[in-house]
């Protein structure tokens, strides 16, 4: 699944360049350039992300920001504040409204999307409970996992691997996303050393000759599927 981002800023050239390389960097990004309506847009239907700008017409961003977090439904939804203003005093205002991170501008899009992507990460559950998804089973704090009634011999990334795709079935990754979200943005990785640890995984998990959940998607990346068809 793409991630779909809210982003609210009210400078149609700015909004219009972020949403370009935002879309480039592989997110649906709708734009709003009001506070109010952005409010709106958000409780009819909630983003994944919110890229907020502090200075709006009407209602500011901080104040869409404490509104957000008063709603149980929006409380934990990520947010990333724009602002122009530079001064610690501000951006401490920012965090302590409620926002995950802050960017001053003048910015660079790359800072952004980086931003972005490690706020989506950490937004995401990754709590120590036990995960289950069809015959597999992975145990965080005890860094094991089963398939059926076998315990799996797993790598440290194979298990990292394992848990982000059993934490969220069916979606698509890219090799990018998998580097980002299994090695952290600061490994100097080629993409292509995520097929090679996908190939161990594979050869972990479907040791005894079960049907292979991990699916190839030509040109895109890697899923997980819950039921495997047998080939
Ligand atoms: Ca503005």
């Amino acid at each position: 699944m793409i991630p779909r981002l809210l982003l609210v800023e009210d400078e149609a050239a700015l909004a219009e360049m972020l949403r370009y390389n935002l879309e480039r960097a592989g997110f649906a990004v709708e734009a709003i350039g009001d506070g109010a309506a952005a409010l709106e847009r958000i409780v009819e239907r909630p983003p994944d992300l919110v890229v907020l700008d502090w200075m709006l017409p009407g209602v500011s961003g901080l104040e869409i920001c404490r509104r957000l977090r008063r709603r149980p439904e929006t409380k934990a939804l990520p947010i990333v504040m724009l602002t122009a203003r530079g001064e610690e005093d501000d951006r401490l205002r920012g965090l302590d409204g409620g926002a995950d991170d802050y960017m001053v501008k003048p910015f660079s899009p790359a800072e952004l999307v980086a931003r972005i992507r490690a706020v989506l990460r950490r937004a995401v559950p990754a709590g120590d409970g036990e995960l289950r998804l069809g015959e597999f089973r992975l145990d965080p704090a005890g860094h094991r996992a089963w398939r059926g009634g076998r315990e799996l011999s797993l790598g440290a990334v194979e298990f990292r691997l394992l848990r982000h795709f059993l934490a969220r079935p069916e979606r698509v990754f890219s090799r990018g996303q998998l580097l980002d979200a299994v090695w952290g943005r600061e490994a100097a990785l080629e993409p292509r050393s995520v097929d090679v640890q996908i190939k161990r995984l594979r050869a972990a998990i479907n040791a005894a000759g079960e049907p292979d959940p991990i699916r190839t998607v030509r040109a895109v990346g890697y899923a997980f599927s819950s039921k495997p068809a047998a080939t």
